[in-house]
């Protein structure tokens, strides 16, 4: 047992973010906003399928300097009109405190990536908006720290947390991460937040996007956030895991 506030709340399950058929939250879009066109013809599509929730990078954090940064500010007013246009909830990631400020007054759901699940600034800031905040699991965190993180954001008063599995770091140099699916249950246990996974970080490549959606949703996972894009060779950031139009389709047949 991991000792932690969560177990005595009555978790809101966040119902407005279900798709209701299948009891589910279904998180989808581009790894990156990278045009007005391009995000709507994908909201468009990803909404028409089942997704509940539109995701889109504005700020991106890339492992190398020359690699596309993401539109920034520009990305998010993008994100507002095609929220607006569609009609659909949207998650974005603020990477600083000076980007959340601007995430949070465009983004349903405030996004915490890999890379700052530690950052307790970023945490504790990312609590005070009255959103809920989705934390990705760092790609180097025990599911101590993991839950350990997510106490900074419910210190503010915010307990509408939704813990993101995407994979961690192990010897296995096959995919990108290693995706912990034994950790879905072990969180939903010891916290009883909601949980979800991301097989598209999780494992960095495409054809393993549906096999472990479903192996996830099998584990009990709440819901899934996947990267969907009209032509994934066209990606400007992480073509290699991103599924298209058609994998999508089949993917929401499948669960
Ligand atoms: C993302 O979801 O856009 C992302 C960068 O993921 P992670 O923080 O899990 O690497
Ligand atoms: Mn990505």
């Amino acid at each position: 047992m991991i000792k932690n506030d969560f177990k005595k709340l009555k978790i809101n399950r966040l119902d407005d973010l279900y798709n209701k058929e299948k009891n589910k939250i279904i998180i989808a879009g581009p790894c990156s906003i990278e045009s007005e066109e391009q995000l709507l013809e994908i909201a468009e599509f990803v909404k028409n399928n089942g997704a509940t929730v539109l995701r889109g990078g504005a700020y991106k954090p890339r492992t190398s300097n020359r690699d596309f940064q993401g539109l920034k500010y520009e990305g998010l007013q993008i994100l507002k009109r095609v929220r607006e246009n569609v009609g659909i909830k949207v998650v974005t990631e603020a990477v600083d405190t000076e980007s959340l400020e601007s995430v949070a007054q465009v983004s349903d759901i405030i996004q915490i990536g890999s890379r700052n699940m530690q950052n307790f600034t970023l945490l504790r800031e990312a609590g005070k908006y009255g959103k809920p905040v989705l934390l990705k699991r760092g790609m180097a965190a025990t599911i101590y720290e993991w839950i350990r993180a997510a106490e900074y954001i419910y210190e503010s008063g915010n307990s509408d947390i939704i813990m993101c599995e995407r994979g961690i770091r192990t010897f296995n140099d096959y995919t990108r991460n290693t995706m912990d699916i034994a950790a879905i249950p072990i969180i939903k246990k010891e916290t009883g937040l909601t949980v979800i996974a991301d097989p598209s970080h999780g494992t960095g490549i495409r054809d393993l996007v549906i096999p472990m959606s479903c192996a996830s949703l099998a584990a009990g996972a709440d819901g899934i956030i996947v990267e969907v894009h009209k032509k994934p060779e066209e990606a400007l950031s992480d073509k290699e895991q991103t599924i298209d139009f058609s994998d999508f389709k089949q993917l929401m047949k499948k669960i």
